[in-house]
């Protein structure tokens, strides 16, 4: 059983059966998978992306900076995380959400000795806004956090469960990992299950990467109990 994981939520998985925004109903049933992980002992921060509201990259450009773009990818994050906590707590299940730019009236500060003590106490930590910095995306601040939070893992879950050496959507064929080295998933431009800024800090600090769907119901629980799903890139 893993002690302590960073869950990495991407915008369009939380936007659900929704073409864009949050799906309350998808956040309800998350809600339920987070407490059987919680019950059963492991502590979870949750990395929220933005990308059901804005993608920085995507909508630079004619007179908007990119830098103000990816501000507004942030505040894309911050309005998945508030979503998320709400249901969460609706739900019974103790959750802050930290902010990491300044918004003191909608949330706390994202400060790591209030992470580690919200997580210790047993609640569940939402980040909003990535790591705060521009020309980022939220999958290299899951890395970033899980490693300032001492994460035994990171676990991002996508559409298909794993790495394949090819599209599993369009080749029969695809093979998948059940494990891959960071340098093969790194190297390899087949791969593209995170970016590779962040696949590269989580190879120089060696933190586990587990490739895996978010369904079906109970898969997060069993990934946290240590069960072999999707593919761990070590
Ligand atoms: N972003 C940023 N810094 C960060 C995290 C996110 O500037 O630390 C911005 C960036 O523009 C990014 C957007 O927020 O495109 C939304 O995040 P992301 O694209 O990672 O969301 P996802 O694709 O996971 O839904």
């Amino acid at each position: 059983m893993y002690k302590r994981i960073l869950l990495k939520l991407s915008g369009e998985q939380l936007s659900g059966k929704h073409e864009s925004g949050f799906d309350p109903e998808l956040g309800n049933w998350l809600a339920n998978e987070i407490k059987q992980a919680t019950e059963n002992g492991t502590q979870i921060v949750i990395m929220v992306g933005g990308g059901n509201y804005v993608r920085g990259a995507q909508i630079a450009g004619h007179g908007i900076k990119r830098v103000t773009a990816d501000h507004m990818g942030m505040l894309g994050t911050m309005m998945n995380a508030l979503a998320l906590t709400d249901v969460f707590e609706a739900q019974q299940v103790r959750t802050r959400c930290l902010s990491s730019i300044f918004a003191e009236q909608v949330a706390e500060p994202f400060v790591h000795r209030l992470a580690e003590k919200h997580l210790q106490n047993g609640r569940v930590v939402i980040v909003a806004g990535g790591i705060g910095r521009p020309y980022l995306t939220t999958d290299t601040a899951a890395v970033s956090l899980a490693l300032e939070l001492n994460c035994d893992a990171v676990i991002k879950t996508t559409k298909v469960d794993g790495v394949f050496d090819k599209d599993p959507e369009t080749n029969d064929d695809a093979k998948k990992f059940d494990t891959l080295d960071f340098q093969h998933a790194v190297e390899n431009p087949q791969i593209k299950v995170m970016d590779k800024a962040a696949m590269g800090l989580a190879m120089e600090q060696e933190m586990p990467v587990i490739i895996c769907t978010l369904e079906p119901d109970g898969n997060i629980a069993k990934v946290a109990a240590g069960a072999n799903i999707g593919t761990k890139i070590s």
